[in-house]
């Protein structure tokens, strides 16, 4: 065992009694990570849905560079610049039509907690302060911040922190699948209206991660799920939050997930891939009208959250300047081409262990009966030089846009090979 004072770094999401050291990076370029002493890798996961130009992109590098040459962090209290203010304009721009007004925060889960507050708020200035309780989905992730953590469902994570949640319900989510029928989405959402129709007097929002439900198990499912969520919404006078860190910035094979739907939600977090996957920083974009209930003359009126760090020139300039790369090097193309290969591929992968598998945008899912059948697997990844990191029963690849095919079929191999050797 090792000796606990040597433990200085503290990892996420880990039993550090019983974890292993992780690998330790010695650099990384474009697909590739190298570890020290050890193998070149093949990133099959962007950094959990971040890294989507991979790793240090010569043009991201030189944009921060650029931008600490001329200033670095000065905060949005009183003084304000041009890297926050044409970020704003640019994320105006790209969503959808009705979402105008950028609130910038440093992480996903802060992002998420600013659009609860947005929500709790927006009701509190129109004079309904009973209205302060959320909706959320079973299995859904949302972050490890508090608020955020109540609205998510993930006792794997948030197990110990359950007892001092009161504030929100969780209906089951939507079922799995695209393409799904008009009656299974009726049985879907009257889980939805069944609650709102009951406590509408006391819910703020309806939060959800549109179309994928990422950290909780890789559901993907139906527009048409979002598109009545939002009708029910209306009809009971409660917003609808759209969480997009892990969707947005084209894992779903558009640029964003709501786009593969007809509405609008009232406000929509953007996180992960807005930096390119190279710096912590979140976008909360509201809609008029739910800015028209914090613009008054009244002071107790004002949104009171600023984090320090929000708006951060380097930042800015570096999202700034990831999608002018996503754009100009055609990434949705990129993405589709990814999600055919994906497809076709992973026909090939099969055993009895899986339960399984799915593609949605560039996340391909294999689901295994039981957990205990991808022991060991990231090792084996590993010794054949691919960085893929299984969690549950789930074994998935989610790489950077600019993954060659040469590059996605190793990682597809990998995976095939796996279950290859477990046949009898
Ligand atoms: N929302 C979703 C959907 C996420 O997947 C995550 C992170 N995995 C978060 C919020 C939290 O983001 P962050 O880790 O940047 O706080």
């Amino acid at each position: 065992m090792q000796n606990i004072k040597n433990m200085k770094l503290w990892y996420p999401y880990a039993q550090m009694k019983t974890k292993e050291e992780n690998f330790h990076v010695e650099s990384a370029k474009g697909t590739k990570i190298k570890i020290k002493g050890g193998n070149e890798l093949i990133d099959g996961v962007a950094s959990w849905w971040c890294a989507c130009h991979g790793y240090s992109n010569h043009e991201l590098n030189m944009a921060a560079m650029e931008q600490m040459e001329k200033f670095s962090h000065v905060m949005l209290g009183g003084l304000t610049h041009d890297p926050a203010k044409d970020l704003a304009e640019l994320l105006v721009d790209i969503t959808p039509e009705g979402l105008n007004h950028v609130f910038f925060s440093d992480s996903g889960s802060v992002g998420v907690e600013v659009s609860l507050k947005m929500a709790i708020q927006y009701f509190h200035n129109k004079g309904y302060e009973k209205k302060s309780k959320f909706v959320g989905l079973k299995n859904a992730y949302h972050g490890d911040t508090f608020k955020a953590m109540e609205v998510g469902d993930d006792p794997d994570f948030h197990g110990a922190f359950s007892k001092v949640f009161k504030d929100a319900y969780h209906i089951d989510p939507p079922r799995r699948g695209y393409d799904v029928t008009e009656t299974e989405v009726e049985e879907d959402i009257a889980k939805l209206e069944e609650v709102l129709a009951e406590k509408h007097d006391e819910i703020a929002a309806f939060i959800v991660e549109p179309l994928i439900q990422a950290a909780g198990g890789f559901n993907f499912y139906s527009p048409r799920y979002l598109e009545r969520a939002r009708e029910v919404c209306d009809k009971y006078d409660v917003l609808l939050i759209f969480d997009e860190v892990a969707t947005g910035f084209g894992r779903t094979g558009k640029l964003f997930a709501v786009n593969h739907t007809n509405i609008v939600p009232d406000i929509m977090i953007l996180g992960k891939a807005l930096t390119g996957g190279y710096l912590g920083h979140a976008a909360t974009v509201a809609s008029t009208k739910v800015f028209e209930a914090f613009y008054s003359d009244d002071p107790e009126h004002a949104f009171m959250h600023g984090p320090t760090y929000m708006g951060n020139p380097i930042t800015c300039a570096v999202a700034l300047k990831s999608f002018e790369i996503f754009k100009r090097d055609n990434y949705l193309e990129r993405i589709a081409k990814i999600e055919r290969y994906l497809v076709e591929r992973f026909e090939e992968i099969e055993s009895d262990l899986i339960d399984s598998k799915r593609v949605f945008g560039v996340t391909g899912v294999v689901e295994v009966k039981d957990s205990k059948d991808l022991k060991g697997f990231q090792k084996f990844a590993y010794d054949r030089g691919v960085w893929l990191r299984p969690f549950g029963n789930y074994m998935y690849t989610m790489p950077p846009y600019i993954v060659e095919e040469d590059e996605m079929g190793r990682i597809v191999d990998v995976m095939k090979e796996w279950f290859d050797q477990r046949k009898n």
